[in-house]
């Protein structure tokens, strides 16, 4: 679906990890300690750590892992199976995962499958939102978001957060601002001014 993304050396990666975590905090994307975030590397990833601050991140809060790894490195993000799979099934060149509000409200409020965008732009690049349903069992959430990014770069695990998918992290961080403001757009549209009717 994507193009890999060209990593023209580690630290070039891993400054890009750096600047987009500060990114994602300061634009509301993420709060406290949670989210994460990963480039494509070899037949891996670099993710960042695990209970990491993304606005604080440093050489120190990233980590190398690997598809051969098993079980995986213990610092890394508790989601690297996750964003690990997505490299293995698609050809992602970054992953971003935020816990953004208004598409974690959104998934919450709307039943539907596929949350459609109000917002033309929005529409037009997303295609619609996806929202998964949690599973107890990991492996089986991991092959719900995998069915979920055919077609879609971004998608939104109900009541927790956005996973976006680009060739960059700056076209992920793009995807998962797109979602986020697709979502924003549905709230606020969401009573009619005649009659003030919810939409579903
Ligand atoms: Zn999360």
């Amino acid at each position: 679906m994507h193009p890999k993304e060209t990593v023209g050396h580690r630290e070039g990666a891993r400054a890009r990890i750096i600047r987009v975590g500060e990114k994602l905090v300061r634009r509301g994307l993420v709060h406290s300690c949670v989210g994460n975030l990963s480039v494509r590397e070899g037949e891996g990833c670099i993710i960042t750590a695990t209970g990491a601050m993304l606005d604080e991140l440093s050489d120190d809060a990233l980590v190398t892992v690997s598809f051969a790894d098993c079980p995986l490195t213990a610092t890394a993000s508790s989601d690297a199976p996750l964003h690990l799979a997505i490299y293995r099934e698609t050809e992602a060149g970054a992953i971003v995962h935020t816990h953004s509000p208004y598409a974690v409200a959104e998934s919450l409020i709307s039943a539907q499958p596929l949350l459609i965008s109000s917002d033309i732009e929005c529409a037009g690049v997303l295609g619609g939102i996806p929202v998964v349903d949690a599973s107890d069992d990991r492996a089986e959430t991991i092959s719900r978001c995998l069915n979920a990014l055919h077609g879609h770069p971004a998608l939104v695990i109900r009541g927790h957060g956005v996973v976006a998918i680009g060739r960059s992290i700056d076209e992920a961080f793009s995807m998962a601002s797109f979602a986020e403001h697709a979502c924003r757009v549905r709230y606020l549209t969401r009573f009619e001014v005649r009659g003030n009717s919810p939409r579903q």
